[in-house]
């Protein structure tokens, strides 16, 4: 009889390694307290770009990132065909801006370890970097271009894995409210508030900004809390803009809908996920300085979500010592959608007791305790 297995939380973490996990032959169950997709997930950018995030540090999470991004132009085209529907998954390349002389310098010195990694970096003058992208401001002093950076319309790509879960044979579950987990020494089980009760041989925990709430049940130290992300949209014509544009204060997404996405904000408030007119105007205070067009534009959509933030900045990813049937996977912060591909791949080999293919060992979810 194949091994049973329960994922705790439905968002872009949850579905894919429930997916993958189904592929590896476990019998596998999704619990969902709300909407699959829901929270952090589906209010996504879904950005594909680690060299544009991570500029300083060429440590054990760039490598995460790095390998979720090679993994994606195949993993995408398998989520596409598992759930016999599709996404958005552009290839766009990015232009990471910068707006003065003494930030050019660090453009280079970004290109110089990412070229150890064999990214393709190329820094534009202004001229460059305008002919890449007309619409730019002329404040615009210089770009690093990165081809291989890529974009999901997040939604889309969580609804698909939600489907790829179901017509693999995943057990859905959402809209359970409370859930208790009940056992998980000599088994697990989780108890919903409607007294139905679901067993399993081993547990993945991928609640999101949520995950801290099992603190005290498994007696850790899970420093994982909410930083809500604020974020709107405008309509823009097709192909008006073709990169990801990112810079220090933001960046602009393209969506092939017509949509130009502007994130995001950071605050902390709580799990509260409305949006306030700081946050708003926080993006809309500058966007212009990148797209002067903007500045007669109002945007027509705007939402939050809240990404799941760690002490130290880095996922917990890893098989509890303390207690063996539970793997954590949880704090994917602003790099969940990113980071689904290479997560989904690394937590089925744990639950298949194979050693993953990426070191882990900066991941270790009780590394706090
Ligand atoms: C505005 C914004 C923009 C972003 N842009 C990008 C981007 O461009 N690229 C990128 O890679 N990432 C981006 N992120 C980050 C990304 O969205 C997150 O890292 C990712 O969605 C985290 O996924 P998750 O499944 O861990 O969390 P979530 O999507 O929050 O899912 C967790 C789920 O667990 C459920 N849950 C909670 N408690 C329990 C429980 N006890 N039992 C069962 N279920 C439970 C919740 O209801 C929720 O559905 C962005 C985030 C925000 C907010």
């Amino acid at each position: 009889m194949a091994e049973h297995i329960i994922v705790l939380g439905g968002g872009v973490i949850g579905l894919a390694t429930a997916y993958e996990l189904r592929m590896r032959g476990l019998d596998v169950t999704v619990l969902e307290v709300q909407a699959f997709g829901g929270q952090a997930s589906g209010a996504a950018a879904g950005m594909l770009a680690p060299y544009s995030e991570i500029g300083e540090d060429p440590d054990d999470f760039f490598k995460l990132c790095l390998s979720s991004l090679r993994m994606f132009p195949k993993w995408q085209q398998e989520v596409k065909a598992a759930s016999e529907s599709s996404f958005e998954y552009t290839e766009s390349g990015s232009l990471h801006c910068v707006y003065h002389e003494a930030d050019l310098l660090s453009l280079s010195t970004r290109k110089g370890w990412q070229k150890e990694f064999g990214v393709e970096a190329h820094i534009l003058t202004r001229a460059q970097t305008k002919k890449l992208e007309p619409e730019l401001s002329d404040e615009v002093i210089g770009a690093i271009h990165y081809p291989e950076e890529s974009h999901v319309y997040a939604p889309d790509y969580v609804r698909a894995l939600e489907k790829a879960c179901e017509r693999t044979g995943v057990a859905l579950y959402n809209h359970l409210g409370e859930l208790t987990l009940e056992e998980w020494e000599s088994g697990v089980l989780v108890r919903s508030k409607d007294g139905r009760v679901f067993e399993a041989d081993q547990l993945v925990i991928s609640s999101g900004a949520w995950a801290k709430e099992f603190e005290k049940l498994l007696s850790l130290n899970i420093p994982i809390y909410p930083i809500r992300g604020q974020i709107c949209a405008y309509k823009l014509a097709p192909e008006r803009i073709r990169h990801i544009i990112y810079s220090s204060q933001g960046y602009l997404v393209a969506k092939a809908d017509g949509t130009l996405v502007n994130g995001a904000s950071e605050d902390i408030a709580g799990f509260e996920t409305s949006v306030t007119e700081k946050g708003i105007n926080r993006l809309t205070n500058w966007n212009y300085r990148m797209l002067p067009f903007l500045k007669e534009e109002t945007p027509f959509h705007q939402w939050a979500g809240l990404r799941p933030a760690t002490q130290d900045g880095y996922p917990l990813i890893g098989r509890l010592q303390s207690a063996e049937r539970i793997i954590f996977s949880a704090g994917h912060y602003r790099n969940g959608i990113l980071l689904s591909a290479v997560t989904a791949k690394a937590v089925a080999d744990l639950a298949v007791k194979q050693n993953p293919s990426i070191s882990l060992d900066r991941f270790v979810p009780e590394r706090f305790s």
